[in-house]
């Protein structure tokens, strides 16, 4: 059978890891009718916007997408395609599995993590108010009306809003994967100690789920910045994490670090009916184009992809075949050697090349 997928190559490396992710795919013996769209960069410079809504159409309608990362300017300019999509389409959760792969550098072997990111609200929701705007000195005017603590007259303002319903919705997620997945336990993550009622409330509803699965999984809870020592010293006592948005982003980057570099960090987003698969890295702007990155974050991507899409016997065909050429750890792109500027290195095609073979 063949599938429509809706293919986002996006921003600097992008393009390079979804070929590669595309040539795996298609050597796993999987047909699929790729429905090519742009977004980012290349949008701009056409459509004069990163996101045109042919982009979000051609996602709903065929449901599941996968894509390579998408540029961002930091500080200015336009807001985020990636936070764009992920709330236009309304992909609440966003599944990062953190599996130790071997041949891989890692600081701790065997880390087997599944990390559960809220995606719609928190910080990420893109309410800000700038510094000397009419807004801000509103806002500012009005808060300090309110609430004991003062706001400086030479502030920015972003919101952080988190609700019962997004935060319950995420648990549940968690707690139904990690029941599927035969898992464990679930430790959400938060800041309540601080935050009392945005974070406060993300604990609470998380207390009130786990208490429907307290017969199938555990449940814990830590505190952020603990969870993150925790994570790099006692990695194996944890199995499930579930976090609002901004905590899930930075604690996949350390996850990621856990197994061996963003290279080989792979990443879904699930809204009721539509998937949409990612790497967890960024467009690395400065290796675009230079046949250099490791495209297994993608490839590892799309083995999820085709989970999801029920080709059970190509998913298994194709993780096999990464864990195979990892393992060997010759054909490999230079972030996976012990010496980065090991001259036997290979380039980012290379490397699926050498993953194609192995199947
Ligand atoms: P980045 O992930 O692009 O790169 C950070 C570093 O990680 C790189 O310099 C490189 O050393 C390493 N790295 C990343 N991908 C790699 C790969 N495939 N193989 C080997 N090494 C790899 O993060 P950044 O520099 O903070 O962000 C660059 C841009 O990407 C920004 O515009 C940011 O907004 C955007 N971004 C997009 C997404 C997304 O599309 N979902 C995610 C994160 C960042």
């Amino acid at each position: 059978m063949s599938h429509r997928v809706t293919l986002l190559p996006g921003d600097g490396i992008g393009p390079e890891v979804t070929a590669a992710m595309k040539m795996c795919v298609e050597a796993a013996g999987v047909k699929i009718d790729w429905e090519v769209c742009e977004a980012g960069e290349t949008s701009i410079a056409k459509y004069g916007k990163p996101l045109t809504n042919e982009v979000l159409d051609s996602i709903r309608r065929n449901k599941t997408a996968i894509k390579g990362p998408i540029t961002t300017p930091v500080g200015k300019g336009f807001r985020s395609v990636n936070v764009q999509l992920r709330q236009s389409l309304d992909l609440f959760a966003c599944v990062r599995p953190c599996l130790y792969y071997e041949g891989t550098k890692t600081p701790i072997k065997n880390v087997n993590l599944m990390i559960f990111r809220e995606n719609t609200e928190d910080l990420y929701a893109g309410i800000e108010f700038d510094l000397n705007t009419p807004e801000v000195t509103r806002l500012r005017t009005l808060i300090n009306e309110m609430s004991l603590k003062k706001i400086k007259e030479d502030s920015a303002i972003s919101i952080k809003p988190i609700s019962v319903s997004a935060s319950k919705r995420i648990v549940k997620f968690a707690f139904e994967w990690a029941v599927h997945m035969g898992r464990k336990k679930v430790t959400a993550v938060h800041k309540a100690n601080i935050m009392k009622f945005s974070d406060g409330l993300f604990l609470r509803c998380a207390q009130e789920v786990a208490q429907a699965y307290a017969d199938k999984v555990e449940f814990s809870d830590c505190i952020v910045d603990n969870m993150c020592m925790q994570l790099v010293q006692h990695t194996h006592l944890y199995d499930c994490l579930v976090l609002p948005n901004l905590y899930g982003d930075i604690v996949s980057d350390l996850c990621a670090g856990l197994i061996g570099g963003l290279g080989i960090a792979p990443g879904a987003n699930y809204g009721d009916d539509i998937a949409l698969f990612e790497p967890v890295h960024g467009s690395a702007p400065k290796y675009a184009g230079k046949n250099k990155v490791n495209p297994t974050a993608t490839i590892l991507s799309a083995v999820w992809m085709l989970h999801h899409l029920k080709e059970e016997a190509a998913a298994t065909r194709l993780d096999n075949a990464v864990r195979a050429v990892l393992k060997e750890g010759k054909d490999v792109t230079y972030d996976l050697k012990a010496d980065r500027n090991d001259p036997s290195a290979v380039g980012t095609m290379q490397m699926a090349e050498a993953i194609c073979k192995k199947m």
